[in-house]
């Protein structure tokens, strides 16, 4: 029996063979290397498996048999993005390009958890589930399903691992988090819009290149189709959470101002920092949509802002507050002042103006994973939505109106089972 099932094991992963492997870096530290077989991403139904190596920088013990140590893992997993869960269906580990231990379950099997965030499941998830795409001819690549047992192996002569690993594309020097999984990369967006594509491609608000269309107008824009995590949302049914206090420091001011055709951006100067997960990003940039994208309890303010924060590896988190009609914002006042009329020309802030300055004292918020609002509407975002809203005159408000000239928000997005938490 276990000969039949390392046989299979074999045919399995030489099948996957028959494409040349395409390995995309997603993560690397000091313990190990995480990449993910581009070519190998498959959808079917509601899962999507991926070859998936992990190289370690010093051997591993084998958990079933300590004796035996590896420095490769190749795994197949599946990854069921509706849900947020994974399961290993295939395991094969190696040393020094040898193959010491293999092992597999059918998928249907498998034990599908929810990762750990930030694990390696977690980012491969991330990855795989913002670039899969549906197949429409299953059969025009290798089987999702391991092979049934009339299914006759191929004769086990070569280890996978030489085969593969003697085709196999070298490794992608650039993480993808600046490739595709995360484009609003932050060294990349200073001075530019949320995202780098907005200026490669054109989309709009409204017509043909409005946002029902924005997933077909490129294909590095599908997941604005496909996404199962888009935003903005209504926020209407959450989970009470005891969030803990956002732990924010603000004390550096906007650099500069930009009117990139889509919104008004203001950057910032580099050190403000939000601490969430017990990670640290920095603020980049606010930006604002009107009328507000996000929407609560059904409803719509005339305003809304969003700070965008970056980590070192480029995974956002977007602060996002409200405005409604009211007393004018000190803050909007200066920015307002010096919105350039040139589209993508930046202008240094003369005037002093804090994050601070405009989100609310009380800082109570809702929690939800989400996606960027424009194309590529990347997924993985760290959304938090201020509870409280700030006041804008309405002269305020009508002075981005006019200098934007059309509405800027997207159309709220369905949840698929996503919770939001307060
Ligand atoms: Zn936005």
């Amino acid at each position: 029996m276990q000969k039949i099932m390392i046989a299979l094991l074999l045919y399995f992963a030489m099948a996957n063979n028959s494409m040349a492997a395409v390995w995309v870096k997603i993560n690397e530290n000091n313990l190990s290397k995480l990449s993910v077989d581009k070519q190998s991403i498959l959808q079917k139904e509601q899962l999507t498996r991926a070859w998936i190596k992990i190289e370690y920088k010093t051997p591993q013990k084998n958990i079933e048999s300590p004796d035996k140590e590896y420095d490769l893992s190749k795994l197949l997993w599946y990854f069921n993005c509706a849900e947020q869960k994974s399961a290993t269906s295939q395991v094969f580990q190696y040393l020094n390009a040898q193959l010491i231990y293999s092992a597999g379950i059918d998928v249907k099997g498998a034990e599908f958890i929810e990762p750990v965030p930030e694990t390696d499941f977690d980012l491969a998830m991330r990855y795989v589930c913002s670039v899969r795409k549906p197949v429409k001819t299953p059969s025009a690549t290798t089987p999702v399903s391991p092979p049934n047992s009339t299914t006759k192996p191929e004769p086990v002569k070569n280890a996978p691992s030489q085969a593969e690993i003697a085709t196999e594309k070298p490794v992608l020097a650039e993480p993808i988090s600046q490739k595709e999984s995360e484009p609003a990369q932050p060294s990349k967006t200073k001075g530019k819009s949320e995202n780098p594509a907005a200026h490669t491609a054109h989309w709009a608000y409204e017509g043909k290149a409005g946002p029902e269309n924005w997933g077909k107008l490129k294909p590095e824009f599908v997941t604005c189709d496909t996404g199962l995590n888009q935003s903005p949302i209504n926020i209407e049914d959450t989970v009470d959470a005891s969030l803990k206090p956002l732990k924010l420091l603000q004390k550096f001011p906007i650099k500069d101002i930009v009117n990139n055709g889509h919104t008004v951006q203001a950057n910032f100067k580099v050190g403000n920092i939000l601490a969430i997960d017990n990670m640290s990003f920095q603020l980049k940039q606010v930006h604002f949509h009107a009328p507000s994208e996000n929407t609560i309890k059904g409803k719509s303010f005339p305003l809304e802002a969003h700070f965008v924060h970056a980590d070192a590896k480029g995974n956002l988190s977007v602060i996002g507050v409200m405005f409604k009609e009211g007393e004018p914002n000190a803050g909007l006042d200066k920015l307002w002042k010096q919105i350039p009329s040139d589209i993508d020309k930046p202008v240094t802030l003369k005037s002093r103006v804090l994050a601070s300055g405009m989100i609310p004292a009380n800082r109570d918020y809702y929690r939800f994973s989400g996606s960027l609002t424009t194309p590529p509407c990347s997924e993985g975002v760290r959304w938090l939505l201020i509870k409280t809203p700030m006041t804008a005159s309405k002269k305020q408000i009508e002075v981005f109106e006019s200098v934007l000239k059309h509405h800027n928000n997207r159309p709220v997005q369905p949840l698929n089972g996503r919770v939001i938490i307060e």
